[in-house]
């Protein structure tokens, strides 16, 4: 699946179960939600919101209507670009599943995962590349090659 969905408010995946194996975790995609389990057992649960703030938020990092693959698509690449970058796991993802206690990541480093994430939405569905992205392409990282490895990996 490529593309744009508009109107239905609803993912072309919706029903569909998946689960994603990465280095220090799973995120298992439920038809609603999406979670992230740790190896420990720590995990962070993700559900979209089905209201008029969410639905902007979904046309404003390109998603139309589709407020379900919006949140998906962001759970799982919080640890796919956490990866790319070379830490083991996300850092924001990380200090969710273990209630922001022991040592993990402060606020403004959550902050700026969560703008990277958000802009490399953007790019994904074919917006422009913004300054948030910046964090990538500064760590040498080249954004059209991972674009076209995260589409494989999120809709095919
Ligand atoms: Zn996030």
């Amino acid at each position: 699946m490529s593309g744009l969905l508009q109107g239905t408010g609803e993912s072309a995946d919706y029903g569909r179960s998946r689960t994603y194996e990465f280095r220090h975790c799973w995120v298992h995609v439920s038809p609603g939600y999406t979670e992230t389990v740790y190896h420990d057992g720590s995990r962070v649960c993700a559900a979209p919101e089905l209201n008029e703030t969410y639905f902007a938020k979904a046309e404003r990092y390109g998603y139309g209507r589709d407020v379900a693959a919006l949140s998906r698509e962001h759970e799982i690449l919080h640890t796919f670009l956490a990866e790319k970058l070379g830490y083991g796991s996300s850092p924001t993802l990380w200090a969710v599943a273990h209630n922001h206690e022991g040592g993990v990541a402060p606020v403004w480093e959550m902050e700026e995962e969560e703008t990277m994430v958000l802009a490399f939405q953007v790019y994904l569905n074919g917006g422009p590349a913004g300054e948030g992205v910046r964090r990538l392409t500064d760590a040498g990282l080249d954004l059209e090659s991972l674009r076209v490895e995260a589409l494989a990996l999120l809709r095919e």
